[in-house]
């Protein structure tokens, strides 16, 4: 029965394109992508022809009819989004959920994602992470997120914009304290690629040195909270709170 690919594309480095991901995008009936501009270009580097149509956040409910519909017919649909994998901080929840109900397959197809290729050099934990999209763009909504992560034990994963990334490195110091760990990884698979992480404090204090360090796209990861080591284990503290009730 037709499918519906979900092809990843991208996040810089165009070699980072796959071989499957080039047969997906040639043999399908339609391209859906966040922007037909944008992806025009990439399919126009790779000699691929297939013809586009938009679907982005503001028309994706829409668009999944006419997808469904399609697929009905017969036709097999790509989606992509601008870089990277799609539903990932992208397009493309609404559009799987209602294909799936529809009951067409769902392909998805590995590729490049700036989250996971972050996490792979940061020296951070990573048999368990927490992957948290943009945060807020408001200072308090952002402080409020933070605090309700303070003692996460995962590593956290965040995307984050050259803009921001100051004011929220600042908010981390205020919640999670200066010395936690954090990790930059900034402009990944390009020719400016840094991965520069220490104590957010010392961290920010680098970024001020030079405005380049806080130029492009740029994945924030923070590590784990550590317990302090004079706090007593829970443990510890429900055995003396058992005992201090057993005694007179
Ligand atoms: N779906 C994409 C993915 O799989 O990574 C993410 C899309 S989201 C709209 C774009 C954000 O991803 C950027 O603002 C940045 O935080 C991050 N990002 C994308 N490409 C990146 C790169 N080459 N280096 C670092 N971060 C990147």
């Amino acid at each position: 029965s037709a499918t519906l690919y979900i092809v990843p594309t991208p996040i810089g480095n165009l070699a980072d394109i796959t071989h499957r991901a080039l047969q997906v995008l040639q043999d399908v009936d339609l391209i859906a992508c966040e922007d037909t501009r944008h992806t025009g270009k990439l399919l126009s580097h790779f000699g691929i022809g297939t013809s586009t149509m938009s679907v982005h956040d503001h028309n994706e409910r829409q668009r999944a009819q006419s997808i469904i519909h399609r697929l009905q017919q017969g036709q097999n649909i790509a989606l992509v989004s601008d870089a990277g994998t799609p539903l990932i901080s992208d397009p493309g929840y609404h559009l799987v959920t209602q294909v799936r109900e529809a009951g067409f397959t769902v392909v998805p197809l590995p590729g490049p994602c700036a989250a996971t290729t972050a996490l792979c050099a940061a020296g951070l934990p990573s048999d368990r992470f927490a992957f948290e999209g943009f945060l807020p763009a408001k200072s308090k909504a952002r402080i409020d997120t933070l605090t309700a992560l303070m003692e996460e034990p995962r590593t956290l994963i965040f995307y984050e914009s050259p803009r921001r990334v100051l004011d929220t490195l600042a908010e981390v110091i205020e919640v999670m304290g200066p010395e936690r760990q954090v990790v930059l990884a900034r402009e990944l698979t390009k020719s400016f690629e840094t991965i520069h992480g220490g104590p957010v404090a010392e961290l920010r204090e680098w970024l001020l040195e030079d405005d380049n360090r806080t130029r492009g796209e740029m994945v924030l990861m923070i590590g784990p909270y550590r317990a302090p080591e004079d706090a007593l284990p829970a443990e510890a503290l429900r055995t003396t709170e058992l005992l201090c009730q057993e005694l007179p």
